[in-house]
């Protein structure tokens, strides 16, 4: 089996959860989320050499343990991340506490995947680019400072902005820190598929453009179905948000764990947040702690 898949001379594609991309310029390499475990590691190193290339870089699309797992053990000359996610990337428990609500540091496990504190060298702020060629955009929803890097050959990863179907169909819920802004990104990304030849999804299979427009328009329909499901749910009864998330993903008919649940109440969490500023939920007092209620 070869260990990549060529999509341009300069662009190459390793398979795994996360995905990652190697992009050439010269005889520097730019690689996209390298992933985590030792089995990655060497994969990725035994390409580097295949390659010949004598110096890389790392871009980090957001803080999540998965994407980031081996990046502070290649040891590359530059590790980039966005301003707003860099914290996460370099302290774990800030990192933790984003994506599963519990200051948890270390192993644990309710965790998926853990990663050590992680350096940051060089902070992107997006719109912007890396060298003369590499675009970097904001795709904000999954982490509020995700980005997306789109490079030449018109290949544009986009991290977790969306998810392959088998993936939704396993979680029901997808992760997202702002499911608001995550509708908002795989909308743009539909609206503006003029911009890229290809896209590139961390979690699913590599996909021709037709069929990876149709996994954004799953991934948009199910984003705007779990908002519409939280609103159905409110009613005059209130309930807390473990039980809103684990009756949505009742209704998904999803494998429960303490891991999925944990993720799945901070999507519902964020779209709280919002029903509450919009004016439609709202939140009281109880001798079961916080409960949500229409308004
Ligand atoms: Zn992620």
């Amino acid at each position: 089996m070869p260990q990549y898949v060529a999509l341009s001379e300069k662009t190459f594609y390793v398979k795994g959860s996360p995905a990652t991309l190697i992009h050439v310029v010269d005889d520097e390499a730019f690689i996209v989320d390298p992933g985590s475990g030792s089995k990655r590691r060497k994969t990725l190193r035994s390409i580097l050499r295949s390659l010949k290339v004598s110096d890389y870089s790392i871009i980090v699309t957001h803080y999540h343990a998965d994407h980031i797992g081996i990046v502070s053990k290649l040891n590359a000359s530059k590790v980039y991340a966005s301003e707003l996610d860099s914290v996460f990337v370099e302290h774990s428990v800030l990192r933790n506490y984003a994506t599963y609500g519990y200051q948890i540091s270390g192993e644990s496990k309710y965790l998926l995947y853990s990663a050590p504190d992680t350096k940051v060298t060089d902070i992107l702020k997006p719109p912007c680019r890396i060298g003369d060629d590499i675009e970097i955009l904001y795709l904000p929803g999954h982490t509020l400072g995700q980005i997306g890097v789109l490079l030449p050959d018109g290949v544009f990863y986009i991290a977790d902005a969306a998810f392959g179907d088998r993936v939704l169909s396993a979680v029901g819920i997808p992760y997202h820190f702002d499911a608001i802004l995550a509708l908002e990104t795989t909308e743009k990304l539909i609206n503006e598929q003029d911009m890229y030849e290809k896209i590139i999804f961390s979690h699913g299979p590599l996909l021709d453009k037709k069929d990876s427009l149709n996994v954004l328009e799953l991934n948009r329909k199910r984003i705007a179905d779990v908002i519409s499901k939280v609103r159905k749910t409110l009613g005059n009864e209130p309930m807390s948000v473990g039980e809103i998330t684990a009756r949505i993903l009742r209704e998904y008919g999803v494998d429960q764990t303490v891991t999925l649940q944990m993720l799945a109440s901070i999507t519902i969490r964020s779209i709280l947040a919002h029903l509450s500023s919009e004016g439609y939920a709202e939140a009281v007092v109880s001798e079961k702690g916080v409960l949500w209620r229409k308004k």
